[in-house]
């Protein structure tokens, strides 16, 4: 398939883009959390060519991305107060609510769920195509399964080119982590995927909030998920991750005496890390100084090891702030939970 590579948005490429969705197509764009792949949310033709053109398992439910909060009774049939106050607080913005699924919104956009994830994101390039396309559009992460998720338009071609019909070249993503998933069907708005939207913002407007206990350790057995994506291997880069977590003094001495050792062995050793230490490493990535700097370049720095033959990587976790929880539930998955403590 010849995709469109699309990289000035003005009414011409938007007509275009437009016409691609209303003809069942497939359209990669930027959002500020991650680049999203969008499809019509009322095409069962049209959603069913994500699932190919990612390898994503059916049972991975999908988005729905609206380019106004007032387009929400179209594909929710409730909207309970807590969703209510926070789309009047961040909305548009990093989050998704887990709501009640209209009728019309396809078995394959919730993968049979009752119920839709619904968005609408900030991202202007994004807001313009959604209303090109004049219907909500579904979306899962612009990235082959289990890779990182795009957060450049680079690693979207690299994932995507020849396999959909049009790829939107916007910026870098600002938040840099997927959306922050908040169901808001219970008594308790829940936190199932923590993002650029945290716990203490959702305090700040709905009084409460529970976090799924999933967030940080992984599904244990046979435990069914809440949210189906937690229980797919994520983020997953060929190189072996490894996170290295405490004080900022204890986690570079345990990092450098880590790479000096794998060195010793031969194997080319990378680490992505918040201080300016002497590492020693293959190929070192700077982290920046705090927990979203981080978030910005954490998929981009994985994808980099693998592009650069890293077979492990020591990533630093010593930073505390409100967007710890949500960096920490991507590394520990990419890490497959490979931590080590260095103390405090
Ligand atoms: P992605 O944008 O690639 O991270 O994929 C969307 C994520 O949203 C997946 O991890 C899904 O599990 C989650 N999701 C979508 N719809 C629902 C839903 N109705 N209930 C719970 N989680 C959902
Ligand atoms: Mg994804």
């Amino acid at each position: 398939m010849k995709t469109l590579i699309v990289e000035k948005i003005d009414e011409k490429s938007l007509s275009a883009l437009g016409q691609i969705i209303k003809n069942d197509g497939i359209v990669a764009f930027p959002t500020e959390t991650v680049y999203g792949l969008g499809a019509s949310a009322y095409s069962e033709n049209a959603v069913k060519k994500i699932y190919e053109a990612k390898g994503r398992p059916s049972d991975n439910p999908l988005i729905v991305h609206l380019a106004d909060s007032a387009d929400i009774p179209k594909v929710a049939r409730e909207i309970p107060e807590d969703a209510k106050k926070l789309i009047e607080k961040f909305a548009p913005g990093p989050f998704t609510l887990i709501l009640k699924k209209q009728p019309n919104i396809p078995n394959i956009v919730t993968a049979g769920l009752d119920t839709v994830g619904v968005r609408i994101p900030e991202n202007p390039i994004a807001r313009a195509f959604i209303k090109a396309a004049g219907v909500p559009i579904a979306a899962p992460s612009a990235n082959i399964s289990g890779k990182p998720s795009p957060t450049k338009a680079q690693h979207v071609i690299a994932d995507l080119n020849g396999k959909v019909d049009a790829i939107i070249a916007g910026g870098d993503s600002t938040v840099g982590v997927e959306s922050t998933i908040i169901d808001v069907t219970g008594e308790i708005p829940t936190i199932l995927r923590p993002g650029g939207i945290t716990k203490e913002d959702i305090i700040s407007v709905c009084g409460r909030v529970k976090i799924d206990d999933t967030i940080l350790s992984g599904l244990k057995g046979n435990e069914t998920p809440k949210c189906p994506g937690m229980k797919y291997k994520h983020y997953a880069p060929d190189a072996e991750i490894t996170v290295v977590e405490g004080g900022q003094k204890q986690t570079a001495d345990k990092i450098k005496e880590l790479v000096a050792s794998d060195r010793e062995k031969g194997i080319k050793v990378g680490v992505l890390s918040a201080s300016h230490d002497e590492y020693g490493a293959d190929l070192y990535i700077f982290e920046g100084i705090n927990n979203q700097e981080f978030a910005n370049i954490l998929f981009g720095a994985l994808r980099e090891f693998d592009e650069n033959g890293i077979e492990k990587a020591y990533v630093q976790m010593c930073m505390k702030d409100e967007m710890e929880l949500a960096v920490k539930n991507r590394l520990y998955k990419s890490a497959g939970y490979r931590i080590i403590y260095a103390g405090e």
